[in-house]
Parts: C-alpha cells; sequence; structure tokens
C-alpha cells in the first residue's frame, strides 16, 4: 500500500514555525517512502476561514519546499460528510442532545465538585420522541453526539507507543453543532478515509481525538478497514519552556521570511529539534530526508530557540556555493558580469554576512561610489601606493606584489602598511579579504580612489 500522508490546516491565520514543523514531518515520511503528501485545508468554519489564508499556507509550504502531491479542501465535501453523517444515524451512533453551554458548564461543574471526571452524563440518550418534541417546540435545536463504544481503544503510535484509551471514560463527542455546522472530528475522520490517508501525523493536541476516530472510521467503514498508522508529536516550545503562542507573529513563516531567513534552515532546524541527532545546516531536502526518522522523536517538548535558527541560517548561507544565490544576488541587483566575477564575489563576501541582503552593502563598495577615508599623514603613502600598482591585468598575486613592492618602498609594514589602503579602496576598516576586494574593485575604481 502506498503511503499518503496530510497535513490539514484551517486557513484562519499563516503558518508559524510549530505548524510548519507538522508539515515537514508530513512531507518528508511521505518523501522517505516514496509516498504522496497531501493538504487539505480545513476550513469548515466559514467565518473564521479566508482564501487569503489558504493562499498564504499554500505560499508557506511552497517557499518552504514542501510541494504537495494532492490537495483538497473541506468546505468542497459537505455531501460526503452528510452522508456519513446520515449513515451514523441510521446505525443509531448519533443522537440528539439538547443541553445548551451553560447547562453543561454547570453539569461539568457539579460532576468537579463531587470529585468525578467531567465527562457528559448521557443525559440525552434517556429523551423520549415527546420529551424531544416538547424541546424543539420550546425552540430549541439539537446538536449531536456520537456514541462512543466504551470499550478500550488501543494504537501503537510512532512517535508514543502503545496508547490505550478507555472510552467509556471520554464524553461522546459533539459532531454536529446546534446551527447544524460541523466541528472537526466527523469531517476529519470521514476525509482521511476517502482520501486512504495511511499516516496521520500531528501534534500530541490531537492525541485525545484519535480514539474517537478510530471508532468513527471503524462504523464508516465496517470493521475490517485499515486504520491510519498516528504519529503525535510533541509541540514545539521555546527556549525558556514558555508556549510559542505568545510569539506568534515574529514566528510565522512569513516574518522569517521579510527576515532573510532561508527555508533550508528552518527546515535543517525543526526536523532534527526533539530528536537526539545534531541539528546541522543542510542546503538540499534529501539530505534532511536521509536523517529523518519519527521515531526518534522524544516524549519532552522540543525547544525553538530563535537564535540558534539564525546561526544555522548563516552558517547555511555561508555554506551555499555561488550558483544557488546567483538568482537572489540578482533580484537584490547584483549583478555580476560573469559566472567568474560572480563566484569570486561570493566567495569574498560570504564569510563577512549574516544574511543575503547584507551582501548588497558589499556589493556597493565595489562598485561605487565610495566615500575614501584617506587620513591625514597617508596621503604621500597613497601617491606611492598608486606608483606601486602592479602591471595590469590583475590577478590573485596582484594585492601581494602590490603590497609587497609597496612594503619595500616605504618601509611601512603591518597595519601601517594596509589599513589606509583597505581605507582609501572601501571607505572602510574592516571588511572582507583586499586580495579579492582588488580585483573586484578593478584598477579603474582603485586608482580613483587611491586619489581620494
Ligand atoms: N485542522 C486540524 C488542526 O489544524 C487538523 C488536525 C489533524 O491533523 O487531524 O489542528
Amino acid at each position: 500500500m502506498s503511503i499518503i500522508t496530510r497535513f490539514a490546516p484551517s486557513p484562519t491565520g499563516r503558518l508559524h514555525v510549530g505548524n510548519a514543523r507538522t508539515a515537514l514531518f508530513c512531507a518528508l515520511f511521505a518523501k522517505a517512502s516514496d509516498g504522496q503528501f497531501m493538504l487539505r485545508l480545513d476550513d469548515t468554519d466559514s467565518e473564521r476561514s479566508t482564501e487569503a489564508f489558504a493562499q498564504g499556507i499554500i505560499d508557506d509550504l511552497t517557499w518552504l519546499g514542501l510541494p504537495y502531491d494532492l490537495t483538497a479542501k473541506q468546505s468542497d465535501r459537505f455531501d460526503a460528510y452528510d452522508a456519513a453523517f446520515n449513515k451514523l444515524k441510521e446505525m443509531g451512533l448519533v443522537y440528539a442532545c439538547y443541553e445548551t453551554p451553560d447547562e453543561l458548564d454547570l453539569k461539568r461543574k457539579r460532576q468537579r465538585a463531587r470529585g468525578k471526571p467531567p465527562v457528559y452524563d448521557r443525559a440525552a440518550l434517556e429523551l423520549s420522541d415527546e420529551d424531544k418534541a416538547k424541546l424543539e417546540s420550546e425552540g430549541r435545536t439539537p446538536h449531536w453526539r456520537f456514541k462512543l463504544s466504551g470499550n478500550k481503544v488501543s494504537w501503537q503510535d510512532l512517535v508514543r507507543g502503545e496508547q490505550l484509551v478507555d472510552t467509556s471514560s471520554l464524553s461522546d463527542p459533539v459532531l454536529v453543532r446546534a446551527d447544524g455546522t460541523y466541528l472537526y472530528t466527523l469531517p476529519s475522520a470521514v476525509d482521511d478515509l476517502d482520501f486512504n490517508i495511511t499516516h496521520i501525523i500531528r501534534g500530541e493536541d490531537h492525541v485525545t481525538n484519535s480514539a474517537a476516530q478510530i471508532e468513527l472510521i471503524t462504523a464508516l467503514a465496517g470493521e475490517g478497514v485499515d486504520i491510519p498508522v498516528f504519529a503525535h508529536h510533541p509541540l514545539l516550545v521555546m527556549a525558556d519552556g514558555s508556549a510559542l503562542s505568545k510569539r506568534l507573529g515574529s514566528l510565522s513563516l512569513e516574518s522569517l521570511r521579510e527576515g532573510g531567513v532561508d527555508p533550508m534552515s528552518i527546515n535543517s532546524l525543526i526536523a532534527r529539534l526533539g530528536t537526539p541527532d545534531p541539528v546541522e545546516a543542510h542546503a538540499e531536502m534529501d539530505a534532511i530526508v536521509a536523517g529523518f526518522d519519527l521515531t526518534r522523536l522524544g516524549r519532552a517538548p522540543a525547544r525553538f530557540d530563535p537564535a540558534e535558527l539564525q546561526r544555522l541560517n548563516v552558517k547555511l548561507l555561508q555554506s551555499l556555493p555561488y550558483e544557488k544565490v546567483a538568482d537572489r544576488l540578482l533580484s537584490l541587483g547584483i549583478q555580476c558580469d560573469d559566472m567568474q566575477t560572480g563566484a569570486l564575489f561570493w566567495e569574498t563576501v560570504r564569510g563577512n554576512i549574516d544574511k543575503l541582503e547584507d551582501a548588497l552593502a558589499l556589493w556597493q563598495i565595489i562598485q561605487g561610489p565610495v566615500e575614501s577615508v584617506i587620513d591625514a599623514g597617508d596621503s604621500a603613502y597613497l601617491e606611492t601606493a598608486l606608483d606601486c600598482l602592479p602591471d595590469e591585468p590583475w590577478d590573485e598575486t596582484s594585492w601581494s606584489q602590490w603590497t609587497t613592492k609597496l612594503k619595500q618602498s616605504t618601509g611601512r609594514k603591518g597595519k601601517e602598511l594596509f589599513m589606509p589602503l583597505r581605507k582609501a579602496l572601501t571607505g572602510q576598516s574592516h571588511g572582507p579579504e583586499m586580495q579579492n576586494l582588488l580585483l573586484l574593485i578593478g584598477p579603474t575604481h582603485v586608482k580613483n580612489r587611491l586619489k581620494g
């Protein structure tokens, strides 16, 4: 059976690193086994779901490099949910309930006061047809609960291991609200069944839904059905243990992208967080897939440190060959004459930047205009420097030819020898290797800048 995973966000906001991690796990798991990865938009909540957020999620996944093979939208599938609901009704597995939220709240408070778990008491099962008719004549409309079996449900969770849930300890889940809209539970089970999802990989905040979903899938498809394999991963928390939710704005993929973070640094980090495996900067998804194993995830929440992401981002960027950044440099306005100059530029500047955008300032040093800095007392030295410039065309030995000759003719050495050249040629007292900068700046600009 070929593997199909699904990532099922609600388009009620943009993705953040925590959701991205779930998406990455789903995509990597499918990729590692030549399976398929589905994006399912859980957009049954028509008030909060928007097209713009749906498009944002698609853009974020594309940017991360997690293309999906299949896609579905729950708002297209109400017929399937209605059919499933009617089937459950015919089977006597759903029942109408009339309690208001306040009444349910009161029940729970009473149960707690008596030291009992706040599990729905199934009072609605006792209602006769007359009772129901009376309640409806009072203007109440029913919500519908699924009747759990009361048996123990077990599954082998890829992350959590053997799981056993006694469904008699759970409230029968509400499938349909009083206003007729579906809650998440039924549509999700119907979709997982209809789309032949083999692996449900999601956050452990959903572990409590699994027993009910297993019973729903079994009720709808019959005893022999293949239940998807579950993998509930611990959630991401901040490095200090606090919830990610407090920082969602700054941890959205959109703002990380705007901040110059490379998607592969995000993938490299979140694929390994929570496992004992080292985090390394990978430029290729294949390298991440190669070391990926869901069963290596621990049970503790994985800690996300934005500073670690930034460090990884710098490392990744600096490790990239010119071909990998050429297009992005071009879109910043850095247009090198040829591949060779481009490669030289990149080799020269990559050690001096924290994000790609930083390359622009260094490019401006090469292109000019540059305000040469010539300290009092260095004018004569720079005149000599102009005379000592090596013959053209310049190559990678030109800088050392130049400075050796200057040293001999002026007697200067060390900082005294080099710093005035750097300041005159770049306008700054620090920066990338002068040997390469000399070549990139080229004879015309070099001569002009030495003259001030
Ligand atoms: N729409 C649900 C969520 O965003 C999906 C949960 C699941 O993967 O089953 O949390």
